[in-house]
């Protein structure tokens, strides 16, 4: 049985007591309504370490719309099954008020990548992003973090951090998992209409075409979709973009 934990002082405890004797803890950051592409994730920590966890935490610090955050998918009861059925040790489910005791006075900037991308579109984002990130290293202290390399910017900001701050947590980054026709599995995914869902695949596979992002951008908005930025960065082709209420993002290697 998966030991649900609520409480930080206990979580503390729980990951102390499972490194104490040398063992390594992996550690997945989640914010639920899990699916494969989370369970690829969890399979790895499960692999790599002699213990694994995971936390499930809809960090409202991230959201600068209300709304998005209002309806982001919660589905605790499948999420521990799908836990419990990766081998995870520990879940840690935090409330709100446990993990921002200040508000939030304190926080994580960081002034230079986290600016773009994603960054320039979400204010704040990434300031709620690090910080939550930061609070869950410290109270776990894992040997090893997982995050996907779906969400590229945030993996690579995460890896930078942890050097910033002298963490000893290794930074692990895992490949997209995705649909059969290239869609890159997110929890939003199931906001999408049928119409929606027919059309979601383009994005992928324009981002994939190697066509200038000028002229993939060109190709999106002539699918269907609200273009919020394509660039080429850090050797890859990152994109966001939306349907409907729908907002998708997803990068590729250059
Ligand atoms: P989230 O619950 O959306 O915050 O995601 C938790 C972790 O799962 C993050 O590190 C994400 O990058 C990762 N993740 C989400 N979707 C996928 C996917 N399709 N493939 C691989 N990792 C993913």
């Amino acid at each position: 049985m998966i030991r649900v934990i609520r409480s930080i002082d206990e979580m503390k405890q729980w990951c102390r007591e499972q490194t104490g004797d040398g063992c390594s803890l992996g550690f997945v950051p989640t914010m639920g309504a899990l699916h494969a592409g989370h369970r690829s994730l969890l399979e790895r920590a499960r692999s790599e370490n002699d213990r694994a966890a995971a936390s499930i935490f809809v960090n409202p610090t991230q959201y600068d719309d209300p709304e998005d955050l209002e309806n982001y998918p919660r589905t605790f009861d499948a999420d521990v099954e799908m836990l419990e059925s990766a081998g995870i040790d520990a879940l840690f489910f935090p409330s709100d008020d446990s993990i921002y005791p200040t508000d939030y006075r304190y926080r994580v900037t960081e002034n230079q990548e986290s600016e773009l991308l994603e960054g320039a579109h979400r204010n704040g984002h990434f300031d709620g992003v690090l910080t939550i990130v930061l609070k869950l290293l410290l109270i776990t202290r894992p040997t090893r973090a997982y995050f996907g390399e779906k969400d590229w910017q945030q993996y690579i900001l995460v890896r930078d951090m942890v050097k910033a701050f002298f963490l000893d947590t290794e930074i692990i980054g895992c490949p997209t998992v995705r649909e059969a026709d290239g869609l890159a599995l997110s929890s939003r995914n199931v906001h999408l209409d049928p119409e929606q869902r027919k059309i979601a695949p383009r994005f992928h596979s324009i981002l994939s075409s190697g066509a200038e992002p000028g002229e993939q951008r060109r190709q999106l908005e002539a699918a269907g979709f609200e273009v919020d930025y394509v660039e080429k960065r850090w050797g890859r082709v990152l994109g966001a973009v939306r349907l409907g209420e729908t907002r998708l993002i997803d990068n590729v290697p250059l």
